[in-house]
């Protein structure tokens, strides 16, 4: 009589779980297809905000900029976000560069003792007589515009100063925005990260 109770307990689980396990992964199947449409659906919707929302980054008015320096000190990062940038379009190839040379050199050569910049980032490389090209190594610069002003002030005004924005941290509040005396630093969207001259 035992072992008949016991054979019926065993037929009804069998059949209980032939009955119900189709059930419990249709079910389950059911769910984890909702649970990807909503986290496509949740994807595709963050994407949308984040296209629609304008990101803004830091960036210099090199017309405003009075080359006071302040950007080589008071960046937070140890080495300054902000870097000398050269537009060739706009040099004139001289032989004695401002940017390039001391007011007071003795000789218009690449000596160290001739050169402007404090930290060698300055490439002068002699094309034709009497033509040079100048380039900036970015990662020697540390923003201090020397070179700028003697530029601004002798040559074309082909170098200038800018926020490189792969280095910089993106802070909220730009300290050298809060410090700069010409208020030449300011927050645009993207689409003008790089300031450029017009026409
Ligand atoms: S703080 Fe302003 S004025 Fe001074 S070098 Fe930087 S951008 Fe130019
Ligand atoms: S003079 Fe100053 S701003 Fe110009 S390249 Fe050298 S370090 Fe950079
Ligand atoms: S936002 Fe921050 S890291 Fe970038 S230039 Fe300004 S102070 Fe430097």
């Amino acid at each position: 009589m035992k072992k008949q109770s016991d054979d019926s307990k065993e037929n009804r689980a069998e059949s209980n779980s032939k009955n119900h396990a189709p059930v419990n992964r249709r079910d389950f199947l059911k769910t984890a297809g909702r649970f990807l449409a909503l986290s496509v659906l949740g994807a595709t919707f963050l994407k949308f905000i984040k296209l629609k929302s304008p990101v803004t980054v830091w960036q210099i008015d090199p017309k405003k900029c009075i080359h006071c320096g302040l950007c080589a000190t008071e960046c937070v990062l140890n080495q300054s976000a902000v870097r000398c940038v050269h537009d060739k379009d706009v040099c004139g190839f001289c032989k004695l560069c401002g940017g390039y040379h001391r007011p007071n050199a003795s000789r218009l050569d690449t000596a160290a003792e001739s050169q402007l910049c404090p930290t060698g980032a300055i490439q002068r490389t002699f094309i034709e007589d009497p033509y040079y090209e100048y380039s900036i190594n970015e990662d020697l610069c540390n923003g201090c515009a020397k070179c700028v002003k003697g530029c601004a002030s002798f040559g074309n005004g082909s170098l200038y100063l800018q926020v490189r924005h792969h280095i910089c941290a993106g802070c909220n509040e730009c300290r050298l925005a809060m410090k700069c005396p010409a208020q030449a630093i300011t927050l645009v969207t993207t689409d003008n990260a790089y300031w450029k001259e017009e026409g």
